[in-house]
């Protein structure tokens, strides 16, 4: 059985390692194929492709689009699409530009309630500053001893309802599965199992999905219980979707995933890399 990882991020969003450092870790962690998905970024694609060449590993380009649904944040998966693709790079610009402005509106909300500096702080945690994002805003929370841990940043600031949480405009769902799969990719679900949708707001959220040319959704997940495992492949069963499996791997020390290592796809799915 090969051992697939479709999901992680690296410091051209907001991972904590470079990307070359991912995939030299995937690949010592015994990955086959690894897909490194980025939030609404390429930049690192091309380094960690050069080392997984040299390390004999196999390589998908990925990425994460960050969409609005619903109201909703929600995150679909590009994989093996061309990353040269016009109509997706301007895409993923055209979401990269609201972040600073988002996250200047983050730090001004964290004010009201006492916490100064979150912009700069935020910032010196993200190397790529055009992709900043509550990660960054996190980091610096529990570095400045706000908060004692990521988890407890993400109860109590920044979601829905809490301090630092502002409304944002992203990419439609339209929007994003058109440019993964005009550039030749699939398009995936990113961890069905975290959003806040009842069964039947699911199930329609699935069939505009599916209406609008996506194809796979991610079974197995870093975020993912086995009640969701279980849940989600009758899904992609009854969908016809394909299934994936990502770690969705941050970082040493603050995921508690890490690359490659989790369960095997349940039988009777047809997994995604099939299509790689
Ligand atoms: P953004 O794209 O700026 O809205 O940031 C979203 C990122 O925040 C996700 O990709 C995760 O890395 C992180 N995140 C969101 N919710 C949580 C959570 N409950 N615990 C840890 N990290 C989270
Ligand atoms: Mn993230
Ligand atoms: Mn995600
Ligand atoms: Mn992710």
């Amino acid at each position: 059985m090969l051992n697939v990882d479709l999901h992680c991020h690296s410091t051209s969003s907001d991972g904590l390692l470079p990307s070359t450092e991912v995939a030299r870790r995937a690949a010592g962690n015994g990955v086959d194929m690894l897909a490194l998905t980025d939030h609404d970024e390429l930049g690192g694609l091309a380094a960690a492709r050069a080392v997984a060449d040299e390390l004999g590993m196999r390589f998908v380009n990925g990425v994460e689009v960050s969409i609005e649904w619903g109201g909703l944040q929600i995150h679909i998966l590009g994989l093996g699409f061309d990353a040269e693709n016009e109509a997706l790079t301007a895409g993923l610009a055209s979401i990269r530009s609201g972040r600073i402005d988002r996250a200047q509106r983050m730090s001004a909300e964290l004010e009201k309630v006492g916490i100064d500096g979150c912009f700069d702080g935020a910032m010196r945690h993200a190397e790529n500053p055009s992709l900043i994002g509550r990660s960054h805003f996190a980091r610096y929370l529990v570095e400045c001893g706000v908060c004692k841990d990521m988890r407890s940043v993400f109860e109590s600031y920044i979601v829905p309802g809490r301090p630092g949480y502002v409304d944002h405009r992203w990419a439609t769902l339209q929007d994003s599965v058109n440019w993964i799969v005009g550039a030749g990719g699939v398009a995936a679900v990113a961890h069905p199992g975290r959003y806040k949708l009842s069964r039947p707001e699911l199930r329609r959220f699935l069939d505009e999905f599916k209406s609008t040319g996506g194809q796979a959704i991610e079974v197995v997940s870093g975020s993912h219980s086995l009640e969701n495992v279980t849940y989600f492949s009758r899904l992609a069963r009854e969908y016809g979707f394909m299934a994936s499996r990502g770690s969705d791997f941050h970082g040493p020390g603050e995921s508690l995933v890490d690359l490659g290592r989790l369960a095997p796809l349940p039988q009777g799915l047809t997994p995604v890399w099939e299509a790689f």
